[in-house]
C-alpha cells in the first residue's frame, strides 16, 4: 500500500504535537523528571515534520536543512529527558553537538543531493546509537518496559535510516524526496510515526516506573537512618525465618535499644539525639556482613537479623557491636555523645510454631532483663540461654 508522503508527514507532525502537549503538561508539577525535556523533543519532532510538509514549496534550505536540524534536535531532546528521568547529569555540549553538527554539515552540502542525504542519516544514525547505548547503560531493571520501547523505537528508526543509507548508496536517492509517494518512501516516513509513539511511550513509561521505584524505596527505607524500616526489617525477619526453617540451620535475632536516650534528648535536644540514631545505624551497618540485616525497630531500637549464626556467633558478633559503639562516641557539631546497648538475644534453629513476632517476643522480654540488669550488657533468651 503506497501512501502519501506529505500526508504521512503531516499526520506524524500531528501526533508529536500532541504528545508534545500532554508530556509538557505532565512534566509541569515536577521540573526535575525529564517529561519537559521529552515534550520539547517531540516539539521539534513535530516541527521537522511540518518543514518536511513543504518540500517542493518552499526552499530547500528550511524543508530540508531547518527539518533535519529539527529531527536532531528532537533526539538530543529524548536523550536529554532519558538522562534526567534516571537522575544523571545532561552533558548538554556532547547531547547537543550533534544537531550542530547537522546544521553545520547541511549548510554547507545543502546544494548537493547525495552527499546531504548521507550526511543527514550518518548524523541520525548516530544520535540513535547513542541514545540506545544510554537507555541500556541506565537500565535499573532491564527487562522493563520502558527501556524496551526506547529500545524498540531507536532500533526501528535505526532500521528506517539505514535503509535510507542503502538506498541512496545503490542510486535510488532519485526515488526519496520528501514530496514523492512510492512503497521505498512509504515505508521509510511511516517509521516516523512509529519512532514519535514508542519514544514518547517509552519516556512516560520510564519517568513513572522511576517514580514507583522510588516509591517502593520510600516505603522500606527509614528516613533519618536510611537503613530497613520497621515494615522492611519485619518482612527480612519472615524471610530468614523461613529460610532457616526449610534449611534446619540456626538464626540469631538481636533487638538492640540505646540506653538512657531519653536523657541526650533531653539534655542535647531532638536534633542531637537523631545524630546519634544517625550514627548508630551506620556503624551497625558498617560492622555487620551483607548477608545480615539491620532496620530500625522502633524509635531508638534497631533489629538485627544474623543468618546462618548459632549462639557464640551471635554472642561475639553483638560484642563487637558494642565495642564498636563504646570505642566510637556520636558527635554533634562539638558535642561528643557516648551512648551504649543493651541486647535481647535470641538464637537457634527455628521450629514450626516459631513465627517471627513470637521470636521478636523472646527478644524483647530477653532486652527487658537486660535493661532490668543494669543496662549495657546482653541477655539471651530461647533455646540459648539454658
Ligand atoms: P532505656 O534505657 O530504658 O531504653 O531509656 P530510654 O530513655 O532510651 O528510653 P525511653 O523509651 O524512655 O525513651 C526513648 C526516647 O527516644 C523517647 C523518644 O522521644 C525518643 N525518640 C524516638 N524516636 C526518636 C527520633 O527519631 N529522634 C529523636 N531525637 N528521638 C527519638
Ligand atoms: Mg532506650
Ligand atoms: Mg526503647
Amino acid at each position: 500500500m503506497i501512501f502519501n508522503t506529505p500526508t504521512i508527514f503531516a499526520s506524524v507532525a500531528l501526533v508529536a504535537l500532541i504528545m508534545a502537549f500532554c508530556l509538557i503538561l505532565a512534566g509541569q508539577e515536577h521540573k526535575r523528571d525529564g517529561m519537559r525535556a521529552g515534550g520539547a523533543g517531540l516539539l521539534a519532532h513535530a516541527l521537522a515534520y511540518c518543514c518536511y510538509t513543504l518540500y517542493g514549496e518552499a526552499p530547500l534550505w528550511l524543508t530540508y536543512g531547518v527539518g533535519n536540524t529539527l529531527l536532531a534536535l528532537a533526539l538530543a531532546c529524548y536523550a536529554a529527558s532519558l538522562l534526567r528521568i534516571h537522575g544523571q547529569p545532561v552533558p548538554w555540549s556532547r547531547i547537543f553537538a550533534l544537531p550542530l553538527l547537522m546544521a553545520a554539515a547541511l549548510a554547507l552540502l545543502i546544494e548537493t543531493r547525495e552527499p546531504r542525504m548521507f550526511a543527514a542519516c550518518l548524523v541520525l544514525i548516530l544520535q540513535c546509537l547513542l541514545l540506545m547505548v544510554w537507555t541500556w547503560r541506565h537500565a535499573r531493571h532491564p527487562g522493563s518496559r520502558a527501556h524496551l520501547l526506547l529500545l524498540l523505537g531507536g532500533g526501528i528508526s535505526l532500521i528506517g535510516l539505514l535503509l535510507r543509507v542503502v538506498a541512496i548508496a545503490t542510486g535510488a536517492a532519485a526515488d526519496l524526496p520528501y514530496n514523492v509517494s512510492n512503497l521505498r518512501q512509504t515505508v521509510s516516513v511511516s517509521i516516523g510515526t512509529v519512532t514519535v509513539i514508542m519514544f514518547s511511550l517509552g519516556l512516560v513509561l520510564m519517568a513513572k516506573e522511576r517514580t514507583e521505584a522510588a516509591l517502593r524505596e520510600m516505603a522500606l527505607r527509614d528516613p533519618l537512618t536510611g537503613i530497613a524500616n520497621r515494615r522492611a526489617i519485619l518482612a527480612a525477619c519472615e524471610r530468614e525465618l523461613e529460610r532457616a526453617r526449610r534449611a534446619g540451620t540456626p538464626l540469631a535475632i538481636a533487638l538492640l535499644d540505646i540506653d538512657h536516650f531519653k536523657r541526650i534528648n533531653d539534655s542535647h535536644g531532638h536534633l542531637a539525639g537523631d545524630a546519634v540514631l544517625r550514627q548508630a545505624a551506620a556503624l551497625l551497618r558498617q560492622r555487620l556482613r551483607l548477608s545480615d540485616e539491620v532496620g530500625r525497630y522502633g524509635g531508638e531500637e534497631f533489629l538485627v537479623l544474623l543468618p546462618d549464626t548459632g549462639r557464640d556467633g551471635a554472642l561475639t558478633v553483638v560484642d563487637g557491636l558494642r565495642a564498636a559503639v563504646a570505642g566510637q562516641p556520636a558527635q554533634f557539631a562539638e558535642l561528643v555523645l557516648p551512648y551504649r546497648f543493651s541486647v535481647g538475644l535470641w538464637c537457634g534453629v527455628p521450629g514450626a510454631g516459631d513465627s517471627s513476632d513470637r521470636l521478636i517476643g523472646h527478644a524483647d522480654t530477653a532486652l527487658y532483663q537486660a535493661k532490668a540488669g543494669g543496662r549495657d550488657g546482653v541477655c539471651l533468651a530461647g533455646p540459648a540461654a539454658a
